[in-house]
């Protein structure tokens, strides 16, 4: 009898808890677009096939009918360190409470203050993963004030211990550096990227585009110049960000080898850090983003950002096909991160880290602000709720 007990067990196949019935699952990484099923148990993907809830009767059911349904959305520049930067919101504020399982914080913190802040991160049990960009700089706040550039402590090369800045990349879930390329007295080098540099091995530096208040910085072509193959440019569609010259209208040549090397762009949308007219502009000379991503902070949030799916949908406006915008908030942000083998899509086995949306088309259209502009879209996305290893949660 026992035997054939565990000859039942066995046949059982693995755990499902959970199934999402009949949602349209667009996951680009498998190259998957069709209405189908998604099963997920013990935190895992078990399985993405049809007709999966007559399989699996004992699984809670929850119906994704008229739904998009895709690999956990990645928002590679929020900023959730809530306490340490004035202006941060609460991890789940990015996350969970906008469909979006997995945050990356861009730069909020130092290497002094990077393991409180991950302390903070644990001891505040949020639902949504975060992960980290960290300043290669001892002290680096990301306040609304800048204090760290009005006491010009960002471009104090004192700041910088490269052995900390080392050893932070070494702590879990941080995937990288954030680094403001302030100058001291070359205005062409940026002791602060040449450092991180020096100890990031593959891990990607991300950098704006654009300057500081208070403080030096590189000018955007010997910035561009100074990112190696995977560094990550945010707010790549910024206005007068120097990317597009302002004689010529075309891109610059120092911007156009930079991604021809494989620098990648990233939207970080922010409040003024996105313009429909610059991203018209560098998608019609053939620069799409890489990744999309919020740049989410208090000031933020309410408009014109409202959520990672609302950024997205700006994306989708401007003329880029819905698989490829979902791409660029799913794999793609994996990738940036050297996390495709983890993030990104619902390959069986991987956490189950899954999106809902839903795509609505309003009668009277879509009004999406950039801050600067307001255009009437066709569709806009919309979060509906996320499994966050697992465990579904409604979008707030
Ligand atoms: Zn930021």
């Amino acid at each position: 009898m026992s035997t054939s007990a565990t000859t039942t067990e066995r046949t059982a196949g693995p755990i499902v808890e959970t199934i999402l019935v009949g949602g349209r699952v667009v996951d680009p990484a498998l190259g998957v677009d069709t209405i189908t099923d998604v099963a997920v148990g013990a935190g895992r993907v078990v399985v993405v096939a049809d007709n999966l809830a007559a399989q699996y009767p004992r699984a809670a059911v929850i119906d994704a009918t008229g739904t998009i349904v895709t690999p956990g959305l990645i928002d590679l520049h929020a900023h959730v360190y809530p306490g340490l930067g004035n202006f941060c919101v609460r991890p789940d504020q990015a996350g969970v409470e906008r469909g979006v399982p997995v945050v990356v914080d861009g730069g909020t913190s130092g290497t002094a203050t990077i393991r409180l802040a991950r302390d903070w991160i644990t001891a505040s049990e949020p639902r949504t993963r975060v992960l980290s960009l960290v300043d290669p700089c001892v002290l680096y706040l990301a306040t609304h004030d800048f204090i760290c550039h009005k006491l010009e402590i960002a471009n104090d090369e004192r700041n910088l211990d490269l052995d900390a800045a080392a050893a932070a990349l070494d702590l879990p879930d941080v995937v990288g550096f954030k680094v403001r390329a302030c100058t001291t007295t070359d205005p062409a080098t940026s002791p602060f990227l040449e450092g991180a540099k020096k100890v990031a091995g593959d891990a990607p530096i991300m950098v704006h585009l654009g300057r500081f208040p208070h403080t030096p910085s590189l000018d955007t072509p010997a910035l561009l110049e100074a990112l190696r193959p995977g560094d990550i440019i945010t707010h790549a569609f910024r206005g007068a960000s120097g990317a597009i010259s302002a004689v010529t209208h075309e891109v610059v040549p120092q911007f156009r080898s930079a991604v021809e090397r494989g620098v990648r762009l990233d939207v970080g949308h922010s409040a003024t850090d996105f313009r429909f007219r610059e991203a018209r502009r560098l998608l019609d000379a053939g620069y799409p983003p890489d990744t999309i991503s919020t740049d989410m902070n208090v000031f933020n949030m309410d408009e014109p950002v409202v959520s990672l799916p609302e950024t997205m949908s700006k994306i989708l406006a401007l003329g880029v096909p819905l698989g490829d915008v979902i791409a660029m908030a799913t794999i793609e942000a994996a990738r940036s991160i050297h996390m495709e083998h983890e993030l990104g899509t619902l390959e069986a086995g991987r956490v189950a880290e899954v999106s809902v949306l839903r795509l609505d088309e309003p009668e009277q259209g879509a009004l999406l602000s950039d801050g600067y502009e307001t255009i009437t879209a066709r569709q806009r996305l919309v979060p509906v709720g996320c499994l966050r290893a697992g465990t579904w949660i409604e979008a707030g």
